[in-house]
């Protein structure tokens, strides 16, 4: 019997031992590239190899079953190497052109989509949710998955302005980012505490340091050591739940969605940019989130509609404004769209440069 794999505690793998052999051999001496249909990259090196990449959804949350048909798949219909794209999409490598339609035929039999490339809706980029988080209000991998159940075609086919993506956060942390759209939970009431269990479970100082608005103190509750919150101060972060869960902020009720527009993390073509709030309050409502995937199919019908060719989303509303945003869109324009919290000016990071 073999010896079992110890782990190995040093980040990622190297990607070479994994590479396919076309792209191991000519790394760095690419030509060019361009896409033969919506999901199939073709890239050609300097001394003329050629590789092709079919890249093809997935659930990313998968048992061990799919991914077993995956790699099947990648063993019979490719050439026995595959990669996971940074939105869980899997791509394949094959080396002759003549083996491209058998391997998309093969995935989309067994009922994984083709597409993600160009000017397409890719995956979204979501965070663990309910799965492997301790601290989500929400399951943002649920909602992805119905909500590209229902963007299916425009995974499919490269028929918006630009590309498009976007992210799900499953918490206020938002380890999710930023993105063209991007839906977040958001938090509505001050976390309830639980003093009878803060003296044993939370470190009160950490607690303290952590909440930005200096709206947690230290209190004697009922003859214990506790922690009390100024609730005009608190802005519903939920930074002080991670270290104290005593300090529940998650609330079936209170804990919404909101949906955030504009934001693009790279310095390509133009620069990064923050999002902006268009929709808040929509309920949490798994398992298909339907009032999200409402207002998000609104916001991209609008995009698909309105904006030029090559407009990212945020330049498309720099060029029509604001007012007529939602116009177009008919989302309601409220009083919690208007960003009043002069902190912000000072206390958050307004740069795309990174600061240890
Ligand atoms: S968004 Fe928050 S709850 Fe979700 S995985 Fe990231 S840190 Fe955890
Ligand atoms: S939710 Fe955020 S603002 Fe409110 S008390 Fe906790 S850390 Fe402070």
């Amino acid at each position: 019997m073999s010896a079992p794999r110890m782990p190995i505690e040093s980040g990622v793998p190297e990607a070479f031992p994994y590479m396919h052999p076309v792209l191991k051999k000519n790394y760095g001496q690419w030509k060019y590239h361009d896409r033969p249909r919506p999901g199939v990259l073709h890239h050609v090196a300097k001394n003329g190899d050629e590789v092709w990449t079919v890249r093809a959804g997935t659930q990313r949350q998968m048992d061990t079953y799919t991914i077993r048909k995956l790699m099947d798949i990648a063993d019979e219909f490719a050439e026995g190497h595959v990669r996971f794209t940074i939105r869980s999409n899997i791509e394949y490598m094959v080396s002759e052109e003549s083996k491209v339609q058998p391997l998309i035929d093969k995935l989309q039999s067994e009922g994984f989509p083709i597409g993600g490339t160009g000017n397409s809706v890719s995956m979204i980029s979501h965070t663990q949710g309910w799965l492997h988080c301790d601290i989500p209000g929400t399951d943002a991998s649920g909602a992805v998955k119905a909500l590209m159940d229902e963007l299916y075609h425009e995974f499919t086919h490269e028929e918006m302005p630009n590309r498009v993506r976007m992210t799900t956060s499953c918490c206020q942390i938002n380890c999710g980012g930023q993105g063209d759209i991007a839906i977040n939970i958001q938090h509505t009431k001050p976390p309830k505490i639980n003093h009878d269990l803060v003296a044993n479970v939370c470190e009160r100082p950490s607690v303290v340091a952590r909440c930005p608005v200096a709206a947690i103190r230290p209190a004697m509750v009922n003859g214990k050591p506790s922690l009390e919150v100024d609730e005009k101060k608190c802005i519903c972060c939920g930074a002080c739940f991670p270290p104290c869960p005593p300090m529940q902020i998650n609330d079936p009720e209170h804990s919404k969605f909101a949906i955030w527009v504009g934001g693009k993390n790279s310095n390509a073509r133009s620069k990064p940019t923050f999002h902006k709030l268009v929709a808040a309050g929509i309920p949490n409502n798994p398992p298909r989130w339907p009032e999200v995937s409402a207002v998000v199919k609104k916001i991209l019908d609008a995009y698909k509609k309105d904006a030029k060719e090559w407009e990212r989303m945020n330049e498309w509303i720099d060029r029509i404004g604001w007012p007529r945003f939602f116009e177009l869109t008919e989302l309601p324009f409220t009083k919690y769209h208007i960003d009043n919290w002069r902190g912000s000016r000072v206390n958050l990071n307004a740069s795309a440069h990174i600061r240890f």
